[in-house]
Protein backbone atom coordinates (compact mmCIF):
# COMPACT_ATOMS: atom_id res chain seq x y z
CA UNK A 1 0.00 0.00 0.00
CA UNK A 2 2.42 2.90 -1.18
CA UNK A 3 1.71 6.59 -1.52
CA UNK A 4 0.79 7.32 -5.18
CA UNK A 5 2.43 10.77 -6.89
CA UNK A 6 0.08 13.85 -8.00
CA UNK A 7 2.18 15.54 -10.99
CA UNK A 8 2.41 18.86 -10.46
CA UNK A 9 2.24 21.33 -13.79
CA UNK A 10 5.85 21.34 -13.85
CA UNK A 11 5.96 17.73 -14.10
CA UNK A 12 7.69 17.54 -10.39
CA UNK A 13 5.96 14.79 -8.82
CA UNK A 14 4.84 15.18 -5.39
CA UNK A 15 3.22 12.10 -2.88
CA UNK A 16 -0.25 12.44 -2.34
CA UNK A 17 -0.08 11.78 1.45
CA UNK A 18 2.59 13.16 3.71
CA UNK A 19 3.59 14.29 7.16
CA UNK A 20 3.04 17.34 8.61
CA UNK A 21 4.93 18.95 11.67
CA UNK A 22 2.80 21.81 13.38
CA UNK A 23 3.21 22.08 16.61
CA UNK A 24 5.52 19.40 17.10
CA UNK A 25 8.27 20.61 19.12
CA UNK A 26 11.79 20.89 17.02
CA UNK A 27 12.97 17.90 20.11
CA UNK A 28 9.78 15.81 19.53
CA UNK A 29 10.24 16.25 15.45
CA UNK A 30 13.37 14.19 15.23
CA UNK A 31 10.94 11.09 17.34
CA UNK A 32 8.07 12.19 15.16
CA UNK A 33 9.73 12.20 11.40
CA UNK A 34 11.34 9.03 12.34
CA UNK A 35 8.39 7.45 13.06
CA UNK A 36 6.63 8.90 9.51
CA UNK A 37 9.53 7.56 7.72
CA UNK A 38 9.84 4.43 9.26
CA UNK A 39 6.22 3.92 8.46
CA UNK A 40 6.67 5.01 5.26
CA UNK A 41 5.56 8.69 4.97
CA UNK A 42 7.72 10.00 2.20
CA UNK A 43 7.19 13.89 1.99
CA UNK A 44 7.42 16.07 4.81
CA UNK A 45 5.59 19.41 5.33
CA UNK A 46 6.97 22.01 7.67
CA UNK A 47 7.48 26.04 8.03
CA UNK A 48 10.00 28.15 9.08
CA UNK A 49 7.66 29.57 11.94
CA UNK A 50 7.21 25.74 13.04
CA UNK A 51 10.85 26.05 14.58
CA UNK A 52 11.73 22.27 13.78
CA UNK A 53 13.31 22.87 10.09
CA UNK A 54 16.75 21.89 11.83
CA UNK A 55 15.04 18.57 13.90
CA UNK A 56 13.39 17.92 10.53
CA UNK A 57 16.44 17.51 8.24
CA UNK A 58 18.22 15.80 11.82
CA UNK A 59 16.22 12.93 11.40
CA UNK A 60 16.39 13.30 7.43
CA UNK A 61 20.03 12.69 7.11
CA UNK A 62 20.44 10.59 9.75
CA UNK A 63 17.62 8.52 8.58
CA UNK A 64 19.44 6.81 5.58
CA UNK A 65 16.57 7.24 3.33
CA UNK A 66 18.12 8.53 0.17
CA UNK A 67 17.31 12.65 -0.22
CA UNK A 68 15.84 12.24 -3.89
CA UNK A 69 12.73 10.29 -2.23
CA UNK A 70 11.67 12.23 0.39
CA UNK A 71 9.65 15.55 -0.49
CA UNK A 72 10.27 18.73 1.64
CA UNK A 73 8.18 21.58 1.89
CA UNK A 74 9.39 24.57 3.71
CA UNK A 75 7.17 28.07 3.93
CA UNK A 76 8.46 31.60 4.03
CA UNK A 77 6.85 32.95 7.33
CA UNK A 78 6.02 36.30 6.18
CA UNK A 79 5.43 38.03 9.30
CA UNK A 80 9.47 37.71 10.00
CA UNK A 81 9.75 40.61 7.88
CA UNK A 82 7.06 44.28 7.92
CA UNK A 83 7.32 43.81 4.22
CA UNK A 84 9.35 41.69 2.41
CA UNK A 85 11.75 43.25 -0.33
CA UNK A 86 13.54 40.25 -3.12
CA UNK A 87 16.51 40.52 -1.14
CA UNK A 88 14.74 39.59 2.28
CA UNK A 89 13.25 36.95 0.58
CA UNK A 90 16.50 35.37 -0.80
CA UNK A 91 18.37 35.59 2.59
CA UNK A 92 15.10 33.91 3.83
CA UNK A 93 15.12 31.20 1.76
CA UNK A 94 18.83 30.52 2.56
CA UNK A 95 18.18 30.54 6.31
CA UNK A 96 15.66 27.41 5.76
CA UNK A 97 18.01 25.81 3.89
CA UNK A 98 20.78 26.15 6.44
CA UNK A 99 18.41 25.22 9.01
CA UNK A 100 17.62 22.27 6.96
CA UNK A 101 21.06 21.23 6.09
CA UNK A 102 19.87 20.76 2.36
CA UNK A 103 20.74 22.34 -0.90
CA UNK A 104 17.28 22.09 -2.16
CA UNK A 105 13.58 21.90 -1.39
CA UNK A 106 11.38 19.81 -3.01
CA UNK A 107 8.66 22.73 -2.64
CA UNK A 108 8.82 26.27 -1.08
CA UNK A 109 5.29 28.02 -0.37
CA UNK A 110 4.45 31.46 0.13
CA UNK A 111 2.50 30.71 4.01
CA UNK A 112 -0.21 33.61 3.73
CA UNK A 113 -1.15 36.15 1.26
CA UNK A 114 -1.38 39.18 3.79
CA UNK A 115 -3.41 41.35 1.12
CA UNK A 116 -3.12 44.31 4.01
CA UNK A 117 0.72 44.29 3.42
CA UNK A 118 0.83 44.36 -0.63
CA UNK A 119 3.97 42.25 -0.69
CA UNK A 120 2.89 38.88 -2.11
CA UNK A 121 3.23 40.07 -5.75
CA UNK A 122 7.03 40.77 -4.99
CA UNK A 123 7.26 37.66 -2.88
CA UNK A 124 6.03 35.33 -6.01
CA UNK A 125 8.63 37.37 -8.42
CA UNK A 126 11.43 36.40 -6.00
CA UNK A 127 10.49 32.80 -5.92
CA UNK A 128 10.32 32.20 -9.38
CA UNK A 129 14.08 33.29 -9.42
CA UNK A 130 14.65 30.67 -6.72
CA UNK A 131 12.63 28.14 -8.99
CA UNK A 132 14.71 29.12 -11.72
CA UNK A 133 18.11 28.67 -9.61
CA UNK A 134 16.89 24.94 -9.30
CA UNK A 135 17.45 25.40 -5.42
CA UNK A 136 13.25 24.73 -4.65
CA UNK A 137 12.00 22.04 -7.31
CA UNK A 138 8.57 23.62 -7.23
CA UNK A 139 7.05 27.04 -5.63
CA UNK A 140 3.69 27.70 -4.70
CA UNK A 141 1.47 29.52 -1.91
CA UNK A 142 -0.56 28.82 0.87
CA UNK A 143 -3.85 30.04 2.03
CA UNK A 144 -4.21 32.12 -1.32
CA UNK A 145 -8.22 33.32 -1.87
CA UNK A 146 -8.89 33.26 -5.50
CA UNK A 147 -8.42 37.17 -6.38
CA UNK A 148 -4.38 36.54 -4.77
CA UNK A 149 -4.18 33.73 -7.18
CA UNK A 150 -5.75 35.94 -9.87
CA UNK A 151 -3.60 38.71 -9.45
CA UNK A 152 -0.14 36.78 -8.94
CA UNK A 153 -1.28 35.33 -12.70
CA UNK A 154 -2.23 38.66 -14.33
CA UNK A 155 1.00 40.29 -12.71
CA UNK A 156 3.81 37.82 -12.69
CA UNK A 157 2.74 35.04 -15.18
CA UNK A 158 3.81 32.78 -12.45
CA UNK A 159 1.44 30.46 -11.94
CA UNK A 160 1.87 28.57 -8.41
CA UNK A 161 2.13 24.46 -8.44
CA UNK A 162 0.50 24.19 -5.54
CA UNK A 163 -1.96 26.32 -2.64
CA UNK A 164 -1.85 24.68 0.40
CA UNK A 165 -5.22 25.67 2.34
CA UNK A 166 -7.15 24.56 5.06
CA UNK A 167 -9.82 21.82 3.79
CA UNK A 168 -11.40 19.19 5.56
CA UNK A 169 -15.09 17.87 5.06
CA UNK A 170 -16.49 20.82 7.27
CA UNK A 171 -14.54 23.35 5.05
CA UNK A 172 -14.60 21.56 1.16
CA UNK A 173 -13.35 24.65 -0.98
CA UNK A 174 -15.47 24.10 -3.78
CA UNK A 175 -14.79 27.42 -5.51
CA UNK A 176 -10.34 27.44 -4.61
CA UNK A 177 -10.42 24.01 -6.00
CA UNK A 178 -12.65 24.67 -9.13
CA UNK A 179 -9.68 27.99 -9.46
CA UNK A 180 -7.09 25.29 -9.30
CA UNK A 181 -8.69 23.18 -12.28
CA UNK A 182 -8.94 26.15 -14.33
CA UNK A 183 -5.55 26.90 -13.50
CA UNK A 184 -3.71 23.97 -13.27
CA UNK A 185 -2.60 24.49 -9.36
CA UNK A 186 -2.46 21.29 -6.65
CA UNK A 187 -5.04 21.56 -4.06
CA UNK A 188 -3.31 20.78 -0.47
CA UNK A 189 -5.19 20.52 1.89
CA UNK A 190 -4.05 21.50 5.64
CA UNK A 191 -5.83 20.55 8.70
CA UNK A 192 -7.05 17.79 6.58
CA UNK A 193 -8.66 16.05 9.56
CA UNK A 194 -9.69 18.96 11.43
CA UNK A 195 -7.26 19.44 13.28
CA UNK A 196 -8.96 16.60 15.63
CA UNK A 197 -11.14 19.06 16.95
CA UNK A 198 -14.95 17.52 16.63
CA UNK A 199 -14.71 16.62 13.03
CA UNK A 200 -13.50 12.88 14.00
CA UNK A 201 -16.96 12.52 15.77
CA UNK A 202 -18.75 13.22 13.59
CA UNK A 203 -21.86 10.74 13.22
CA UNK A 204 -21.70 10.41 9.35
CA UNK A 205 -17.80 10.17 9.15
CA UNK A 206 -18.44 7.37 12.13
CA UNK A 207 -20.99 5.08 10.31
CA UNK A 208 -19.14 5.68 6.90
CA UNK A 209 -15.76 4.40 8.94
CA UNK A 210 -17.39 1.85 10.65
CA UNK A 211 -19.16 0.70 7.29
CA UNK A 212 -15.53 0.02 5.88
CA UNK A 213 -13.90 -1.17 9.54
CA UNK A 214 -11.42 1.70 9.30
CA UNK A 215 -11.57 4.85 11.71
CA UNK A 216 -13.11 8.48 11.23
CA UNK A 217 -9.45 9.44 10.50
CA UNK A 218 -8.55 7.09 7.78
CA UNK A 219 -12.72 7.61 5.96
CA UNK A 220 -11.68 11.31 6.21
CA UNK A 221 -8.56 10.77 4.43
CA UNK A 222 -9.61 8.48 2.09
CA UNK A 223 -12.05 10.86 1.11
CA UNK A 224 -9.79 14.10 0.71
CA UNK A 225 -7.35 11.36 -2.04
CA UNK A 226 -10.37 10.22 -3.71
CA UNK A 227 -11.73 13.91 -4.12
CA UNK A 228 -7.75 14.32 -5.61
CA UNK A 229 -6.40 16.29 -2.79
CA UNK A 230 -2.89 15.96 -1.90
CA UNK A 231 -2.98 15.36 2.43
CA UNK A 232 -0.61 16.40 4.94
CA UNK A 233 -2.02 14.89 8.30
CA UNK A 234 0.02 15.41 11.57
CA UNK A 235 0.42 13.18 14.71
CA UNK A 236 3.10 12.61 17.54
CA UNK A 237 1.76 9.30 18.24
CA UNK A 238 2.96 6.46 16.36
CA UNK A 239 -0.05 4.23 16.03
CA UNK A 240 -1.96 7.43 14.25
CA UNK A 241 1.08 8.20 12.25
CA UNK A 242 0.65 4.67 10.63
CA UNK A 243 -3.02 4.60 10.66
CA UNK A 244 -3.10 8.12 8.80
CA UNK A 245 -0.97 5.83 6.02
CA UNK A 246 -2.98 2.98 5.83
CA UNK A 247 -5.54 4.19 3.50
CA UNK A 248 -4.47 2.77 0.19
CA UNK A 249 -6.67 -0.51 0.54
CA UNK A 250 -9.99 0.16 0.84
CA UNK A 251 -12.11 2.82 -0.79
CA UNK A 252 -15.37 5.06 -0.15
CA UNK A 253 -18.68 4.21 -2.63
CA UNK A 254 -20.48 6.98 -4.12
CA UNK A 255 -22.72 6.89 -0.93
CA UNK A 256 -19.60 7.47 1.20
CA UNK A 257 -18.29 10.37 -1.47
CA UNK A 258 -22.22 12.31 -1.48
CA UNK A 259 -22.57 11.90 2.28
CA UNK A 260 -19.78 13.55 3.31
CA UNK A 261 -20.24 15.81 0.53
CA UNK A 262 -23.09 16.99 2.75
CA UNK A 263 -21.35 18.28 5.47
CA UNK A 264 -19.69 20.87 3.89
CA UNK A 265 -20.53 23.62 6.69
CA UNK A 266 -17.82 26.52 6.02
CA UNK A 267 -16.08 25.86 9.08
CA UNK A 268 -12.73 27.15 9.69
CA UNK A 269 -10.45 25.85 12.41
CA UNK A 270 -7.20 28.00 11.41
CA UNK A 271 -6.78 31.44 10.35
CA UNK A 272 -9.34 33.55 7.82
CA UNK A 273 -6.32 34.40 4.53
CA UNK A 274 -8.69 37.77 4.22
CA UNK A 275 -7.38 39.35 7.63
CA UNK A 276 -4.58 37.23 8.93
CA UNK A 277 -2.00 38.62 9.05
P1 LIG B 1 -4.70 17.77 11.31
O1 LIG B 1 -6.00 18.01 10.67
O2 LIG B 1 -3.66 16.97 10.62
O3 LIG B 1 -5.01 17.16 12.74
C1 LIG B 1 -3.97 16.78 13.61
C2 LIG B 1 -4.57 16.40 14.94
O4 LIG B 1 -5.61 15.45 14.75
C3 LIG B 1 -3.56 15.73 15.86
O5 LIG B 1 -2.85 16.68 16.61
C4 LIG B 1 -4.44 14.84 16.72
O6 LIG B 1 -5.02 15.60 17.74
C5 LIG B 1 -5.53 14.42 15.74
N1 LIG B 1 -5.25 13.15 15.03
C6 LIG B 1 -4.29 12.90 14.10
N2 LIG B 1 -4.38 11.64 13.66
C7 LIG B 1 -5.43 11.08 14.31
C8 LIG B 1 -6.02 9.79 14.26
N3 LIG B 1 -5.57 8.86 13.44
N4 LIG B 1 -7.07 9.56 15.07
C9 LIG B 1 -7.56 10.52 15.90
N5 LIG B 1 -7.04 11.75 15.97
C10 LIG B 1 -5.98 12.03 15.18
O7 LIG B 1 -4.16 19.21 11.75
P2 LIG B 1 -2.91 20.13 11.53
O8 LIG B 1 -1.71 19.66 12.26
O9 LIG B 1 -3.40 21.50 11.81
O10 LIG B 1 -2.64 20.06 9.96
C11 LIG B 1 -1.74 19.15 9.38
C12 LIG B 1 -0.55 19.87 8.80
O11 LIG B 1 -0.97 20.89 7.90
C13 LIG B 1 0.27 20.63 9.84
O12 LIG B 1 1.08 19.78 10.62
C14 LIG B 1 1.04 21.55 8.94
O13 LIG B 1 2.12 20.84 8.33
C15 LIG B 1 0.00 21.93 7.92
N6 LIG B 1 -0.68 23.22 8.22
C16 LIG B 1 -0.45 24.27 7.41
C17 LIG B 1 -1.04 25.49 7.65
C18 LIG B 1 -0.81 26.64 6.72
O14 LIG B 1 -1.16 27.77 7.06
N7 LIG B 1 -0.22 26.41 5.57
C19 LIG B 1 -1.88 25.66 8.76
C20 LIG B 1 -2.11 24.56 9.58
C21 LIG B 1 -1.51 23.35 9.31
Amino acid sequence: SSVPDVTLANGVRMPQLGFGVWQVPDDQAETAVAHALAAGYRSIDTAAIYRNEQGTGRTLAASGVPRDEVFVTTKLWNSASETWTRDAVLREFDASLDRLGLDQVDLYLIHWPRPMRDDYVTIVRAFADIAASGRARAVGTSNFHPPHLRRVVAETGVVPAVNQIELHPYLQQSELRALHTELGIATEAWSPLGQGKGLLDDATLGRIAAKHGRTPAQAVLRWHLQVGNVVIPKSVTPSRIAENIDVFDFALDADDLAAIAALDRGTRFGGNPDTFD
